[in-house]
């Protein structure tokens, strides 16, 4: 038997955020918000998950949007990944996170999932956040007492557990846009071209000023309890030419800042050899002269 919950469909923000507000607590109730439902709507037919109330964001339309300005991309909370890929100015403005959406599920899944609730389900294999982290993102929360602003690397606090309040929600994610002489790359490597769980997910984002490397990010996902920046990798390049020899000793240790384990999908060792030889490849396309002018 299915799990029984109710759901209500609010048409405004401060009453979605009021009825979260009623959640946790003694006595509290269990209140989840749900977007697409791709994931949370899975969760509670295989009673991973419980909740006595769901509050639908669909309605709501001040969470959908993408805006651009001065730069700087905001994507509103109800963003499916279907509305990445049709926005003309993505390509430019997150060229990593385009190739997230391009190979995420199906269709149909790829209509209603939220960018949004990918980042919220905390799941390492989570395809778009290699992508978002690679940009810097920061995700606006909001509750009835107000907004707050947490890049997405402090977001994640360990497996599945995050900074979210129960009573929050993740409004806003906001990125600057890729600067020239920059490149912005994503990689999924699964055990199919659709519809898979990903083995490894590599983003990175490098940026160049006279031959020079000014900034590097290296993602890491599906081989840590969250996906995780290859800081100690991301520092050896930072202020140098990227020469093979340096891109082969920083994707050495991406593969040290990664902690895969063995499951269905590959074991961890395939996983250490896979970050090994998409870091180098990504890197090695990102610094292209075309590109970043390295
Ligand atoms: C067939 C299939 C294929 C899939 N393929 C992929 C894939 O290729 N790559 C991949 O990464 N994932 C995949 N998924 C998983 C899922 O589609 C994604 O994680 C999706 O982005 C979840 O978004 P949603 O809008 O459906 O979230 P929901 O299922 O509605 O919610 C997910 C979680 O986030 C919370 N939440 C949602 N929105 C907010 C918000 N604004 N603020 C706070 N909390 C929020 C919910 O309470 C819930 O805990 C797949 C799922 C299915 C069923």
């Amino acid at each position: 038997m299915f799990a029984e919950f109710d759901l209500v469909m609010p048409s405004g923000l401060d009453e979605a955020l009021d009825i979260l507000a009623e959640a946790g607590g003694d006595g509290g109730l269990d209140v989840l918000p749900l977007a697409g439902g791709t994931n949370l709507v899975v969760d509670l037919r295989a009673r991973r998950v419980s909740a006595d109330k769901l509050v639908g964001l669909g309605r709501i339309a001040a969470l959908r949007g993408i805006e651009r300005s001065n730069g700087r991309v905001a994507i509103g909370a109800g963003t499916t990944l279907s509305d990445i890929l049709r926005d003309p100015g993505m390509a430019e403005a997150a060229p990593s996170l385009v190739e997230s959406a391009r190979v995420f599920a199906g269709q149909m899944v790829r209509n209603t999932a939220t960018v949004a609730g990918n980042v919220c389900c905390g799941s390492p294999a989570a395809d778009t956040v290699p992508p978002l982290l690679s940009l810097d993102a920061e995700l606006t929360l909001t509750g009835r007492d107000g907004s707050r602003v947490v890049p997405l690397a402090d977001f994640f606090l360990g497996y599945q557990k995050d900074q979210r309040r129960p009573d929050e929600l993740v409004t806003k994610i906001a990125w600057d846009a890729p600067k020239p002489n920059s490149a912005n790359l994503f990689y999924k490597l699964a055990r199919r071209k659709g519809d898979a769980i990903t083995v490894v997910g590599i983003a990175v984002t490098v940026a160049a000023e006279a031959g020079k490397c000014t900034t590097a990010r290296i993602a890491l996902g599906a081989v840590a309890p969250v996906v995780k920046r290859a800081r100690e990798a991301e520092a050896m390049l930072e202020g140098e030419a990227l020469t093979p020899e340096l891109i082969e000793v920083a994707a050495r240790q991406a593969v040290e800042e990664s902690s895969p384990i063995d499951d269905v999908r590959a074991s961890a060792d395939y996983r250490r050899h896979s970050v090994h030889a998409l870091t180098r490849r990504l890197l090695t396309q990102a610094w292209d002269p075309a590109t970043v002018g390295g």
